[in-house]
């Protein structure tokens, strides 16, 4: 059986999973309101990802008798005033990711439940690649900046990108 408090915080975090998802669909809609498909596609794929996270701790905390308990998902920005603003907010939005989940693990091991710090070690190793993926992104369109065949591109390039996972299948 889960403790409260760390129950609290897996909660807690399944919000901060739906709402990088709800972030990141907005961000498809910029990308498409802009005709960057491929941006939008990338965009896409990371909404998966994120509901993936989010369903991988539903099933965990129901996997260790404990309650889900969902709250109202805040409300994401709508527009940004370049490409790279956004991307820079997905980094941004992804650092502070990473700042939760440190911190979840930190409660998990506080409480000595190592079952869930273990299971946690899986969320620490998607965040170097989270941050690193939508650093990648801003540095590219830092390169491409003033020059429209770039930023073609570049389009082209991230259009290619395919979820890691899939809703209905998550990851071990
Ligand atoms: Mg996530």
């Amino acid at each position: 059986m889960i403790k409260a408090d760390v129950q609290k915080a897996f909660n807690a975090q399944i919000n901060e999973e739906l709402f990088s998802a709800y972030l990141y669909l907005s961000m498809v809609s910029y990308f498409e309101s802009q005709n960057l498909k491929g941006f939008a596609s990338w965009m896409r794929a990371q909404v998966i990802e994120e509901l993936t996270h989010a369903n991988k701790m539903v099933d965990y905390l129901n996997e260790r008798g404990g309650e889900v308990k969902l709250e109202a998902i805040g409300k994401p920005d709508a527009t940004w005033k370049s490409p790279l603003a956004a991307f820079e907010a997905a980094y941004k939005h992804e650092c502070h990711i990473s700042a939760c989940i440190n911190d979840l693990y930190a409660k998990a091991v506080k409480a000595g439940d190592n079952a869930a710090a273990l299971f946690l070690n899986w969320f620490i190793n998607e965040q170097v690649e989270e941050e690193a993926s939508a650093d990648e992104v801003v540095q590219n369109l830092k390169l491409a900046q003033g020059a429209p065949g770039a930023l073609f591109m570049l389009d082209r390039e991230l259009g290619t990108r395919v979820p890691a996972v899939s809703v209905n299948a998550p990851a071990e």
